[in-house]
């Protein structure tokens, strides 16, 4: 026996047998059965969702020896002939070979002739957009006066394409795109009735694949059974469809996560000999950062996810769910970008460079207004309190007290650090002790340099000599590199020509390391006296004797 193809094998052959198409069987088997039968219907849908195979139960119903009906027998000449294909009644044309006009008359020539042994003659016109306009005026003059005997079943992937006066007289149906485990159940069912071995793990990464298309699936299935020689398995599935083992993914987000140059090279090095699909590639690693954003924002998992749970938390627990965002953004715009690289291992590898190059500024950066963060705190402290603190009673605990966050500097970062910011410039006269914190922020200043500038004050400014004051508690920073870089970026804000002198331990009480360092003595001091007004620090003092030991600042909140 000739090996069959499942799609074709596995045709479903009445109404209730067609997955995920619930809404358009329904109302076709309701119209049979009452007698509202219509004499056209559009089929429209992605590829590979059932059009066809819905006309062709479709013209079994109206075939059916047993009379017309919403659930054909399947099992009388005219049932099992449109089954196999070769019902003389039952015309199936493809639109997109047969676009002229001539083809159309031809075919329609025959309309008017009654049907040769079944009750209908059904013209399945599939890819019905591809007529061209002279077609389609040919086949709207048959549907606009159509003999009793005949049907006609349009099926479409573009509903658009078609004209106005042709959508009008057809009975519209849509059918859906499957979802993942429609298609995975269905593949189960198939598989189980022929006995086949296979692992769960395996057919989700095929249904994965199909993208929502059955007939993907189906022809997946075939393909995955060929390759591994009557069973399906995840191992052989990875390796046709190219999809990379789910540790890679893990390992290369975490050595992205981890700055770790070169941990990621390696990564990358051992992604490349296994040559994969490298826009599928991607496409995991934002099904990645879905998931653990997933975890992060709502506290909750996928059900079937190809990650492990341990895993996820990992990663929840090793970066911000702000920065997790910029990852997916990234990656999805990788994805649209891959066919515009030279090659889609260059795009690819420019996608995971760029992860690894953009950095966000700290969660509470995205609150930079010193005088607003309490008030727009919620969003960053909820989001943190999920990821450090998954038990919802836990949470409540830390959420309320949350809301009091340590102070921001108020020198605020970039968001996203490496985007370069257009320098400003300031003339001579301009470099003034009100000004310092503002042309602090121009230097751009990393590292002990920019220590060095926080710990500085200005002491004159006279025919064109700059003499800063360098707090003594800075005085670990005082090298001469740093020295050096300060002058340079003084230098390159200052419009005119500048001669920059450093003094040295100095008590200096106005530099912005101090003013920072008042304002975060005040912060915690108001902190602890909230704490202590906080309703349910109150509410465990009053009922359950409890103390406020200690104050605690985490990362970005305060816990008890
Ligand atoms: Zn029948």
């Amino acid at each position: 026996m000739s090996y069959q193809a499942l799609a074709r094998q596995f045709r479903p052959q009445n109404f209730t047998e067609l997955v995920g198409q619930e809404h358009v069987s329904q109302a076709l088997m309701n119209g049979l059965e009452q007698g509202r039968v219509h004499h056209a219907f559009l089929f429209t849908g992605t590829r590979g969702v059932g059009k066809t195979t819905v006309a062709r139960i479709l013209a079994k119903a109206f075939n059916c020896e047993k009379g017309v009906t919403g659930d054909p027998c399947g099992q009388c000449k005219a049932c099992t002939e449109i089954s196999e294909g070769r019902f003389v009644d039952l015309v199936e044309v493809d639109a997109a070979s047969r676009t002229g006009v001539d083809d159309t008359r031809e075919l329609l020539e025959n309309v008017q002739y009654a049907p040769t042994s079944g009750r209908y003659k059904i013209y399945l016109i599939d890819e019905v957009h591809m007529f061209s306009n002279s077609s389609f005026n040919a086949l709207l003059k048959t549907l606009e006066e159509p003999p009793p005997h005949v049907k006609f079943l349009l099926a479409t992937t573009e509903p658009k394409k078609l004209p106005v006066t042709v959508l009008s007289r057809c009975l519209q149906f849509n059918l859906k795109r499957l979802s993942l485990p429609q298609i995975k159940g269905h593949l189960q069912k198939l598989l189980k009735i022929q006995s086949v071995e296979f692992e769960d793990s395996a057919l989700e990464l095929i249904a994965r694949a199909a993208d929502g298309s059955m007939r993907d699936g189906l022809s997946l299935l075939d393909q995955s059974l060929a390759f591994g020689a009557g069973s399906v398995k995840e191992n052989d599935v990875k390796i046709m469809l190219g999809t990379m083992d789910q540790n890679s993914v893990v390992n290369l987000l975490n050595s992205i996560i981890s700055k770790d140059s070169e941990s990621l090279s390696a990564h990358l090095k051992q992604i490349f000999e296994m040559a994969p699909d490298y826009a599928r590639f991607l496409s995991d690693m934002a099904l990645l950062l879905h998931e653990v954003s997933l975890l992060q924002i709502l506290n909750s998992y996928v059900d079937s996810s190809q990650f492990d749970r341990a895993t996820i938390n990992t990663i929840v627990k090793s970066t911000s769910a702000e920065q997790i965002q910029l990852y997916y953004q990234i990656v999805i715009k990788g994805q649209e970008e891959i066919n515009l690289a030279p090659d889609s291992k260059i795009g690819f590898e420019m996608t995971i460079i760029r992860m690894f190059a953009f950095k966000i500024g700290q969660p509470g950066d995205l609150n930079r207004n010193n005088s607003q963060t309490i008030s727009q705190s919620n969003t960053t402290t909820s989001i943190n309190s999920v990821r450090q603190n998954s038990s919802p009673a836990a949470m409540s605990t830390t959420h309320n007290i949350n809301t009091l966050k340590p102070p921001q500097s108020p020198v605020p970062e970039a968001m996203v650090q490496s985007e370069p910011v257009a320098v400003k410039k300031y003339h001579l006269k301009d470099i003034t002790e009100q000004n310092w914190g503002n042309i602090f922020t121009q230097l751009q200043l990393k590292g002990t340099a920019r220590e060095l500038a926080r710990n500085a004050h200005i002491i004159s400014n006279n025919n064109g000599v700059l003499v800063l004051a360098i707090d003594k508690q800075a005085h670990a920073f005082m090298t001469d590199n740093a020295q050096q870089k300060l002058k340079v970026a003084i230098e390159n804000v200052v419009t005119e020509q500048i001669s920059i002198k450093l003094e040295q331990d100095v008590q200096v009480e106005k530099t912005i390391a101090r003013t920072e360092q008042i304002q975060r003595d005040t912060k915690v001091r108001e902190t602890k006296d909230k704490v202590q007004q906080n309703p349910f620090v109150h509410h465990m003092q009053n009922n359950f004797d409890a103390e406020v030991i200690q104050i605690k600042q985490g990362q970005n909140f305060l816990e008890v």
